[in-house]
């Protein structure tokens, strides 16, 4: 009687926990379609990418977060393993996410700027063994205090400042580094706020937050900076300013060799 009772425990345990994933990944799937229509419907950027390969970008996202995570748990008992695992999460999240923003294929992806992107989130971590003095990843990840590179409020700064000085210069690629360093500190504090919150001081820090929070979070950030990146007021006003610059310079040339 007590082992049918706890087959059926086992049973009702696994179907609930079957349940719940199916309606949880039913949930991001379609929360992610219809984020995906209303952003074609509403975005001004020409999307230079399809819209199948916008999605595919989307799960993979989201399945590597997931994957990654099981693997971090799995390797719990295993520091080395763990820290190797969760870093290459950290690193796969930032290239895809860069990948959407940037709107690439899978075409560059051992070449261009998502590798150094997904590289850029990977080195956020080193911050741990600076701050902990030390090369032993116990006492990296044993720390009583959260490093500087994990203070949200410093790459929020910098890409403020960044998109300033693009704007003042007319520098669309400069511009694109803001967003790139963004994307880079940006997915990696994400996922590291749901074990942790988000510390934003002077502000007061964000607690911890739900997994499913973290998910629709790194999904928000690919739309919204794509979004925003590539809005026309902004690519409109860097590319119109150049332009404009360059017209006295061709005057100034074509008056000086009239004069000679
Ligand atoms: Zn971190």
């Amino acid at each position: 009687m007590a082992i049918e009772y706890a087959i059926w425990a086992v049973y009702k345990h696994a179907c609930l926990r079957f349940h719940r994933t199916l309606a949880f990944l039913c949930y991001i799937f379609v929360m992610v379609l219809n984020t995906l229509i209303l952003n074609s419907i509403f975005s001004f950027s020409r999307t230079k990418l399809s819209f199948k390969t916008k999605l595919l970008q989307i799960i993979l996202v989201v399945i590597v977060a997931i994957v990654g995570d099981c693997l971090v748990d799995l390797f719990t008992s295993h520091p080395l393993l763990k820290c190797i695992s969760d870093n290459s999460t950290h690193f796969f999240i930032a290239v895809i996410s860069w990948m959407f923003i940037e709107e690439l294929d899978f075409s560059v992806i051992l070449f261009g700027s998502p590798l150094l992107c997904g590289m850029m989130a990977s080195f956020v971590d080193l911050d741990h063994f600076v701050a902990a003095r030390s090369f032993t990843i116990h006492e990296a990840t044993s720390l009583s205090f959260r490093p500087i590179l994990h203070w949200t409020t410093l790459p929020v700064t910098f890409f403020v400042f960044l998109v300033i000085l693009a704007l003042a210069v007319h520098s669309v690629k400069l511009y694109k580094f803001a967003w790139f360093i963004l994307t880079a500190f940006g997915t990696h504090h994400l996922r590291d706020g749901y074990r942790r919150g988000i510390w934003i001081h002077p502000l007061p820090s964000i607690p911890p937050f739900p997994y499913v929070i973290y998910l629709i979070g790194l999904v928000a950030i690919m739309l919204s900076f794509n979004f925003v990146m590539y809005h026309p007021l902004i690519m409109n006003c860097l590319q119109e300013t150049q332009r404009r610059d360059d017209l006295p310079v061709l005057q100034t040339k074509f008056s000086k060799i009239q004069t000679v």
